[in-house]
């Protein structure tokens, strides 16, 4: 078991699980941000794939405005998040491709067959659990 873990917030975990319903058939995704471990905000994007149903892509220009947001609010980067509506919350071949930023959290959110959140970090296409702690405050 890997000894990785982040915090995030209820609200935060609850506005992911209501952008993957909004988005559902398709993927959504997002970026979360923070500060000293916790995530404490949400960063909606759109999910500009050509097979949205299975994979996600966010515009660059929709990008680095919410990397600014980010930036601007003294917060940092923290998760990179999108929803699985029909297969298990585990990295897929193409988001370990697709995953750029190695210092980032991967979150998956699964909708079926049951809502879960899990959490990854990716480097050099090597796949590693990460404990999430979610706090109330
Ligand atoms: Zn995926």
């Amino acid at each position: 078991m890997s000894d990785r873990f982040i915090s995030i917030t209820d609200t935060v975990r609850a506005a992911i699980q209501e952008h993957a319903l909004q988005a559902r058939p398709s993927e959504c995704c997002g970026l979360l941000s923070g500060a000293n471990g916790l995530i404490t905000d949400i960063h909606p994007l759109h999910n500009d794939a050509d097979k949205p149903e299975t994979r996600y892509f966010a515009t660059p220009e929709e990008l680095f405005a919410a990397m600014r947001r980010i930036r601007e609010a003294g917060q940092a980067l923290l998760g990179v998040y999108h929803s699985h509506p029909r297969t298990q919350a585990y990295p897929s071949a193409s988001d370990v491709e697709m995953a750029f930023y190695p210092e980032a959290f991967y979150f998956i959110i699964s909708l079926e067959p049951q809502v879960e959140l899990r959490a990854f970090k990716i480097e050099d296409s090597r796949i590693e659990d990460v404990r999430v702690s979610v706090t109330n405050i």
